[in-house]
């Protein structure tokens, strides 16, 4: 059995993780999200629908890697992400949470086949390092589907998302903020690729703007530690 205490605190991390993400305004019209924490080597606690607005700590689900629900509810269309976010964790030892949205500009790179370039500084501050890879269109869920997250993200190893071509983004990350937060951040990177095309397109970050940026964070960290 899961400890009720510490299932407690995930659920309320979740919650968290949501709330940013449609506070920060970055969801599609349809308010359309699922959203999962590890709760051990084989289970994930899911949103059990994909519509934010309905979502509640209590109602969070646990679920096993193989779809099977050991507590609570989960819709149809939810049962055929499991095996997305179950990509993810197998994937990445690290990554403790996970995140789907239908972002809009970040869709629109989905849509495009485009991945989504690292040249905006808050990238590197939240650990994306490359551009985020396309994962081949294949129905949610499918075997190829999640063969295609596992494989991009194996291939990537500066990525902490993937773009799903036709569909839109998932993110990984050590907690449901943290997902969250850099899923924003992606977001905004996006918006600003796209407005960069007016005026002539994005220009790269130099080569030693990753280095640069972890000395910084790094000197500010140990000033205010000091
Ligand atoms: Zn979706």
């Amino acid at each position: 059995m899961i400890a009720e205490q510490s299932l407690g605190g995930q659920r309320q991390a979740l919650m968290e993780g949501v709330d940013l993400l449609v506070g920060a305004g970055v969801m599609s019209h349809t308010g359309h999200i699922n959203a999962s924490v590890r709760v051990d080597s084989d289970r994930m606690l899911l949103t059990p629908t994909g519509l934010a607005g309905e979502l509640r700590a209590e109602t969070l689900a646990v679920v096993r890697h193989d779809g099977h629900v050991e507590d609570g509810r989960i819709s149809a269309s939810t049962s055929e992400i499991i095996g997305m976010h179950t990509a993810v964790y197998l994937a990445r030892e690290d990554v403790a949470a996970v995140v789907h949205t239908h972002s809009p500009h970040l869709t629109a790179f989905a849509l495009a086949h485009r991945p989504l370039p690292c040249r905006y500084e808050a990238l590197l501050r939240h650990g994306q390092t490359e551009a985020v890879p396309i994962v081949p269109w294949a129905p949610r869920g499918s075997e190829a589907s999640t063969r295609g997250i596992g494989e991009a993200l194996a291939r990537h190893p500066g990525s902490r998302a993937v773009l799903l071509a036709n569909h839109g983004v998932l993110v990984g990350g050590p907690a449901a903020t943290t997902a969250a937060k850099l899923l924003v951040v992606l977001e905004e990177a996006a918006a600003a690729e796209l407005r960069a095309v007016a005026l002539g397109g994005a220009r790269d970050l130099p080569a030693a703007a990753e280095q640069d940026v972890q000395q910084s964070m790094h000197r500010a960290a140990g000033a205010q530690a000091g």
